[in-house]
This record gives C-alpha cells, sequence and structure tokens, in this order.
C-alpha cells in the first residue's frame, strides 16, 4: 500500500511520524493508501527548513520569482491528468470536475505570473525640499495554510502562489483525507526551479494545526475550513501574534422570482446544488422561491437531477461521486430523514442510491426537498451533501429576509430577468459574493474571494488583490540624500518640520 510522507527541504520526509492515518477511497469504501501524519519534530524541522528558505528567497529577484511562476504554471498543465487522477481517488468528484478545480487552481498561478504588476509601491517625489517618499511591500515570512478536503488542489492554490510569488515560505497542512495531490504539487514546484524549503507539506491532524497556529516560527495563517474550526483557528493563531483569514463554511441561499426563466433556472441550480456530491462551499443547498413557482421549480429540477450519472469518478459519462466518509453519509440521510418527520415532501430520493460495481461507497443520490420545516437541520445546517431544498416565499422582502438570517455568508445568487430587482438584490444580500442568474458566483482569481459573517473571519479576503495584502507587510519610507548641493533644502526642510 502507498504510504504519503512530509515534503520538508525539497524532498519527501518520513522523519518521526506520529500516526499514520489511512486513506480511503469514497467510491469503493475501501483504504487504498496511507499517510504519514507529522509529529511535532517534524513540524519544528519543516519550520525552521523555511524559516532559512525564506530568508534567501525574499532576495530571490521579482523577475526569477515570476520565471519560477510561468515554469510551475505549464507543469500543472502538463501534469493534470495524474493530479485530477489523484483528486478523484480520495476525494471522489467526478475527473471532469477535478480537472475544473485545477483549472481554477491555476487561475491564481496565472494572476502569481503577472506579481510585479500588483506590488509595485508608490513614490512621492519632494514632499518637502529635497525629501522623497516611497512605500513598498515585504513578504510577511513563514506562512502556513491549513486545508479542508473538499478542494485538495485549488483550495491549496488560492493561497501558496501567491505568498510564495511574494517572497514567503509556505506549509502547507492538507486534510488528511486527500492528501496525495499536494505531494504532486511539491514535486512540481522543485521541477519548476522553485528553491528547496520554499514550499513543505506536513500532514496532521488537529494536535499539530494546534502546534501551527502556535507556533513562533510561522507569521502567518491561511485557513479554510468550517465555520467551529475557522473560530479556533482564529482564535489561537491571533493570540499567537500571527495574522490570520479564516474562511469558514456555508448554507448558500439563491431567491427564484416568480419572471425567471425555469428552465434556465432549473438547470443550473441542479449543477450547483449536485455538482461535486454538494461537497463545495460555494454549492447551493437552498432555494427560496417567490410566489407561486416553488412545485412546478422543484419538479424540474428533480428531472435534471435524476439525469445525473452517479458512480464512480474515473468511469465513463459519470457526473457526481460519492460523499467523502461513510460517517458523512450516514449524517446526510439522518438530515433528510429528520425533516421528512417533520413534514417535509422528498421530491427526489438519494438517500437509498445503490451504484452497481460500487455497493461499498459512499454514495448519495441527488435529492430535493420541499416543504422543509425552517427549524430542521437539513435547513439550518451546512448539508455538504448533494440536496437542496426549496422554500417558498410570497414576496422577494419575505425571501430576503430568509436569506440574511443565515448566520453564514459566503455565496447568494438571484435568479430574475428583472435588472432592477438584480440590483437591489446586490446591495441587500448580505453575503460576500453575489450572482445574479449564477448560482456558484465564485470569483476569478484576479478578484479575491471570501464570504460575510460566519464564512470568514478576519478581515482579508483569499487570493487577488486582498491575498497580495495579507501575504506582505506594508513599509513607508521617507528619505534625503544630503549633499553640498542639498543641503540648503534638507536644513529648510527640518526647520519647517
Ligand atoms: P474542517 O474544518 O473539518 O477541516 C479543515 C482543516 O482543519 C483540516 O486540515 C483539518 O485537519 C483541520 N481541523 C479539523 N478539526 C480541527 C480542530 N478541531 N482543530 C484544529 N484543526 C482542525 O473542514 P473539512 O470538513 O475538511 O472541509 C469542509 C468545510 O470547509 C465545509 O464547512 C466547507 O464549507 C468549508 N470550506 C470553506 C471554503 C470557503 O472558501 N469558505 C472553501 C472550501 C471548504
Amino acid at each position: 500500500m502507498e504510504t504519503i510522507q512530509q515534503w520538508i527541504n525539497g524532498a519527501e520526509y518520513a522523519g518521526v511520524p506520529d500516526k499514520i492515518a489511512p486513506v480511503e477511497n469514497p467510491a469503493t469504501g475501501k483504504v487504498e493508501a496511507q499517510v504519514h501524519l507529522a509529529s511535532r519534530e517534524d513540524l519544528d524541522y519543516a519550520v525552521k527548513v523555511a524559516q532559512e528558505a525564506q530568508r534567501k528567497w525574499a532576495k530571490v529577484s521579482l523577475a526569477k520569482r515570476t520565471e519560477i511562476m510561468f515554469k510551475m504554471r505549464q507543469l500543472v498543465l502538463d501534469h493534470q491528468d495524474e493530479i485530477a487522477k489523484s483528486i478523484v481517488a480520495e476525494h471522489g468528484k467526478d475527473y471532469s470536475d477535478a480537472l475544473g478545480e485545477i483549472q481554477r487552481g491555476r487561475e491564481t498561478l496565472d494572476f502569481a505570473c503577472g506579481i510585479s504588476a500588483v506590488l509595485k509601491g508608490e513614490y512621492s517625489f519632494d514632499v518637502s525640499r529635497g525629501v522623497d517618499v516611497h512605500s513598498l511591500r515585504q513578504p510577511v515570512g513563514v506562512v502556513a495554510g491549513i486545508c479542508p478536503f473538499n478542494f485538495p488542489v485549488m483550495v491549496p492554490m488560492w493561497m501558496h502562489p501567491i505568498a510564495i510569488a511574494t517572497g514567503n515560505a509556505f506549509i502547507l497542512k492538507p486534510a488528511t483525507t486527500t492528501p496525495s495531490a499536494s505531494l504532486i504539487i511539491a514535486k512540481l514546484y522543485k521541477e519548476a526551479g522553485l528553491p528547496d524549503g520554499v514550499f513543505n507539506v506536513v500532514s496532521g491532524s488537529r494536535d499539530r494545526v494546534t502546534d501551527i497556529l502556535k507556533h513562533p516560527g510561522i507569521d502567518a495563517i491561511s485557513f479554510v475550513g468550517s465555520t467551529p474550526v475557522a473560530h479556533i483557528v482564529q482564535d489561537t493563531a491571533t493570540a499567537h501574534g500571527k495574522r490570520v483569514h479564516a474562511l469558514g463554511g456555508a448554507n448558500n441561499h439563491a431567491i427564484v422570482l416568480p419572471d425567471a426563466d425555469l428552465d434556465f433556472a432549473a438547470k443550473h441550480i441542479a449543477a450547483a446544488a449536485f455538482g461535486a456530491a454538494g461537497e463545495r462551499c460555494m454549492a447551493l443547498p437552498a432555494v427560496v422561491a417567490v410566489g407561486d413557482i416553488a412545485d412546478e421549480l422543484a419538479q424540474k429540477v428533480a428531472a435534471a437531477g435524476r439525469e445525473i450519472k452517479v458512480g464512480y469518478g474515473l468511469d465513463e459519462g459519470v457526473q457526481m461521486g460519492p460523499v467523502i466518509t461513510a460517517s458523512a453519509k450516514k449524517r446526510i440521510v439522518s438530515l433528510i430523514d429528520d425533516a421528512e418527520a417533520r413534514g417535509a415532501k422528498v421530491v427526489l430520493d438519494g438517500r437509498n442510491i445503490v451504484v452497481p460495481g460500487y455497493e461499498d461507497g459512499f454514495f448519495v443520490g441527488p435529492t430535493v426537498v420541499t416543504g422543509v420545516d425552517l427549524e430542521a437541520d437539513l435547513y439550518r445546517e451546512e448539508i455538504f451533501g448533494p440536496v437542496l431544498t426549496i422554500t417558498k416565499a410570497s414576496s422577494y422582502e419575505e425571501a430576503i429576509a430568509l436569506v440574511n438570517a443565515q448566520p453564514f455568508g459566503n455565496g447568494s445568487a438571484i435568479f430574475t430577468n428583472d435588472g432592477g430587482m438584480a440590483r437591489r438584490f446586490q446591495l441587500d444580500v448580505e453575503a460576500g459574493m453575489v450572482g445574479v442568474n449564477v448560482p456558484i458566483p465564485t470569483p476569478v482569481a484576479y478578484y479575491s474571494f471570501g464570504g460575510w459573517k460566519g464564512s470568514l473571519l478576519g478581515d482579508t479576503h483569499i487570493h487577488g488583490p486582498e491575498g497580495v495584502r495579507f501575504y506582505t507587510r506594508a513599509k513607508v519610507v521617507t528619505s534625503r540624500w544630503p549633499s553640498e548641493e542639498s543641503y540648503e533644502a534638507t536644513m529648510s526642510f527640518q526647520r519647517e518640520d
């Protein structure tokens, strides 16, 4: 059985593993690999190596850093088949979705290739006679990225290309369920010419995360995961003097107005609710249908859901895979059971799906539920499964009140043909990313990604311009050059001040 190691100082590193964790293939339900979880000593070694490498890396010219990013971008493209297959084997999403994830991640590499354009400072000439002021941004030092299972490539790539291009060293802590892709990325960075120690991978569970959050050698933390853990990360890391942004969970809602094209809306809502088996922070688990369109919309979404081929992500034609673990499946099914017991109608039922040849896989089929009790956990919690609830509202005002009552605020969308209503929604909705007839409004990488409320703790979003700000510290330099010629000007500056 394959054993996935750490990656420290430009090589695989076995170290003194704390534990070994099994890595399941969620489609077969079988353990197909194992991962070494780093010990405290392994982490200390990675931090030491990263600190030393960072001091040198920060002095490498922007031209050279950019050249490495360009090479890395091409290598990721060349190796995307291998990377996608590793994602399918550990996460379960279908192959084309895995390729899509890599493409969205690569967009941040594209952005990092142009880092010199966004790292430019400002310059003010002669603010007083003979005195100039300029600003620059310098790396923060060693950055750790703590990542969730659901995007083993894209989410870390929201972080490391920008952190590295701006002159930091990076320690990636992937989820223990989906560790392999990070090792492939590490090897590609080495091939691209990145100096050893600038990019490291340290696997581990909550103890190691706690060590990372408190480690004096780590300067900044990028976290993406669930909201309860985001709170732990934010509280612990800030108490230890670190810069933090912690992206949390979601319960994204879309509003469908009566004037919307229902066929268009149903098709896109089905893709947003069931794609990647609903295991996306930008998935759409809840729709609020205004007026009397809810039942017709539910039938149309259910019809689209029935067409989705569920199975092993590498098999021909498969469009949706399993959820991540047996316990995730059990939880999702019990949330549906509970909502049904409270009076909800299960219009499309994925609870008992069996995929021939994969009877032990953790599959849940596309599910559509109407008339859900708003106090039911199926509506209140983040489901993270292929389940959509459709709730009726009598007016836009009632619908937006439901959306804004959510403790999360990641993404939200409206389906309408009325530009005025869409414009109003953009301002009314309490969410960081808004879609107009676009149910998954994930921004392109040259904008930043982030939610509001429980979906993001800390004030900077991730990637794009806010990513650059997060991974760098501002400095302002005031200078003068005394000489015979400029002496008079210099002295007059002092007198004026
Ligand atoms: P998770 O919070 O369980 O784990 C995230 C990371 O934190 C993992 O590396 C894990 O090892 C570590 N961790 C888990 N429990 C911990 C603890 N008690 N103390 C310290 N570290 C701990 O999340 P997950 O189940 O891997 O991923 C799914 C969640 O991530 C969902 O809530 C989803 O919405 C969220 N997510 C959010 C975004 C976003 O951009 N907002 C993107 C992707 C996923």
